[in-house]
């Protein structure tokens, strides 16, 4: 790697060169270009010749689980930045609102660097594309999700050619879990602290007495 060589600059076309040249040297040596500096914020500026890759992770998150978590977390890792993107899903009858979706997602992400939360309404791949992101973060827990998420990836692709779909394996203890269980058991009165975060936790027994 080219070290920055200092000292003066020439002047004219020589001296542009030898600009441009101690520009890059920096860039591909200085903390702005490592994707993983201290800051936790994958930023890559326009002259880094990286493009920011951000993926979005679409679903509704009636209430966000550990296993939406672990896959967030593992996504955070893979991409400069993620979408967690709460789907107003009318037609599913949500438990939350969409407002306390996206509160409840965004108390768990406060401290990740790279992950923030929206909300969006209509077709995934054209929000995708309104947020200029590469990709859809999608969980597959067992071999029941996949049918319909192969199905479901297949129609996105076909929507538009330009966004890939990545599927993630959560940790083994949340291939059980999901959203409409944990609903469920906390229903019947059951002890769910073990599935969700405490703010849900306390969320779900709060909109449980309520309805
Ligand atoms: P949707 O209505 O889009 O299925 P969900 O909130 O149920 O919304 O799920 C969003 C995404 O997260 C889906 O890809 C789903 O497979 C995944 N997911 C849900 N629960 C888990 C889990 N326990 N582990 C891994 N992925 C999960």
């Amino acid at each position: 790697m080219e070290r920055d060589p200092g000292g003066p600059v020439r002047s004219g076309r020589n001296g542009f060169r030898q600009l441009l040249r101690r520009q890059i040297a920096r860039q591909q040596a200085g903390p702005f270009c490592n994707p993983f500096d201290q800051s936790g914020v994958r930023w890559h500026p326009p002259w880094c010749g990286q493009t920011m890759r951000m993926a979005i992770y679409p679903g509704s998150f009636d209430p966000l689980t550990n296993g939406h978590l672990d896959v967030i977390q593992r996504a955070a890792k893979l991409f400069d930045q993620v979408v967690v993107a709460v789907a107003l899903n009318e037609g599913k009858k949500p438990l939350f609102s969409k407002d306390e979706r996206v509160r409840l997602v965004a108390d768990a992400i406060q401290d990740m660097g790279n992950v923030e939360v929206d909300a969006f309404d209509g077709l995934l791949v054209e929000y995708v594309d309104k947020r200029e992101g590469q990709a859809i973060v999608r969980g597959l827990r067992a071999v029941s999700d996949f049918e319909f998420e192969f199905q479901l990836a297949l129609m996105n692709r076909k929507l538009n050619e330009r966004v890939e779909t990545i599927f993630m394996m959560p940790k083994e203890t949340y291939t059980f879990l999901s959203s409409r269980l944990v609903k469920e058991i906390a229903r019947l009165g059951g002890d769910v602290s073990a599935f969700v975060p405490p703010h849900v936790q306390v969320a779900l027994a709060r909109k449980l007495r309520e309805v």
